[in-house]
């Protein structure tokens, strides 16, 4: 039994999914003429209280397409430091939108309206960036899955809205957020021009996000999705895994958030390791203690069968999902206190 914590992305798909991919109806997207793929569409731009939605391969394209279209280049984007769309898209902001980023601390990867307030650019001043978007991510992936609050969320858009700013959300994992505060997906749309949410995540489907938007974005983004190679074809398949995604596999993402909750109480007790981050979704990452090495830990991990990867120079992350049961969480925790250095 191989327990894989490296990533909620590493699942396969269920009997049940892989049944509704098969019997999926499909055209030629391109042509705005794969119905599977117009339904999902349709089902995220209503479940987020948006106006259109743009199926896509991945969530760094949803995340990319959606800058590109809020953005004109040598404007400045404001986001947590730490942040997906800056740190782990391969430099795409600078390459496809030309734009600059304003980095800020946040609290736990959530940055504040009083914090953006004070890094909003002097328009007056030609010799600084225009800053035109904020851009927030929920959950926060580099802080172990910490999420916003939508009355946080609030403040923000009022003040965008005030600074004439546009606001994106990287909501990869905004369901796991949505179901630990109890907010509404549809009241997000309201505070958002684009969002972008990822299917193959949490969501366990195979391949897929999906960027909602504001109806005047709706041919630029299908443009731009053309232009970064992204127009697929009979993706009523995939699309299908997604839809099946949503009306199955949200609820249980609860279950998903225990076992992390759990599985970072064992950490915390393991000699081995030295902190813990708190634990709010599904992503416990852990700092080992001094003199070990995540590679250290990570070489006998896999000598039990476990997969965890390494997050920084000193710490690990293990990220609980659709395919890690209650059979996988005891073994852990059990080898969990049983290696030694
Ligand atoms: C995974 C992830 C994405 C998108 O990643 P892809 O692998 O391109 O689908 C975007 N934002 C966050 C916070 C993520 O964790």
């Amino acid at each position: 039994m191989i327990c894989d914590l490296r990533s909620d992305t590493v699942t396969q798909p269920t009997p049940a999914m892989l049944d509704a991919m098969m019997h999926a109806k499909v055209g030629d997207d391109v042509f705005g003429e794969d119905p599977t793929v117009n339904k999902l569409e349709t089902m995220c731009a209503e479940m987020l209280g948006m106006e259109g939605a743009v199926f896509c391969a991945s969530g760094t394209m949803t995340n990319q397409i959606g800058i590109k279209i809020l953005t004109q280049p040598y404007d400045e984007v404001i986001c947590y430091q730490g942040a997906h769309i800056y740190k782990y898209e391969g430099g795409g902001l600078a390459g496809n939108s030309q734009v600059s980023v304003r980095l800020l601390k946040g609290n736990r990867g959530r940055i504040s309206a009083e914090e953006v307030l004070a890094n909003i650019n002097n328009t007056k001043d030609i010799h600084l960036p225009l800053t035109t978007v904020v851009a927030l991510e929920n959950t926060v992936v580099r802080e172990a899955g910490s999420f916003y609050r939508l009355s946080e969320i609030e403040k923000l858009s009022e003040l965008a809205q005030s600074k004439n700013l546009k606001m994106h959300l990287d909501g990869a994992r905004l369901f796991n957020a949505l179901v630990e505060t109890g907010d509404r997906a549809i009241d997000y749309g309201k505070h958002f021009d684009s969002i972008s949410i990822c299917l193959s995540k949490g969501l366990g489907a195979p391949v897929g996000s999906v960027l909602a938007y504001k109806k005047e974005y709706e041919t630029k983004a299908r443009r731009i999705r053309k232009a970064f190679g992204g127009g697929m074809r009979q993706a009523g398949f995939l699309a299908a895994a997604g839809i099946y995604a949503l009306n199955h596999h949200v609820a249980r993402l609860k279950e998903d958030h225990l076992r992390a909750k759990k599985l970072g109480e064992a950490l915390q007790k393991s000699s081995w390791v030295k902190s813990a981050m708190p634990v709010d979704t599904n992503i416990v990452i852990v700092e080992v203690i001094d003199g070990l090495t995540p590679e250290m830990v990570l070489s006998k991990l896999s000598e039990c069968q476990i997969k965890a990867l390494p997050f920084s120079a000193t710490s690990i992350r293990f990220v609980t999902h659709l395919d890690f049961t209650d059979v996988m969480l005891e073994k852990c925790m059990s080898v969990f206190s049983k290696i030694n250095f």
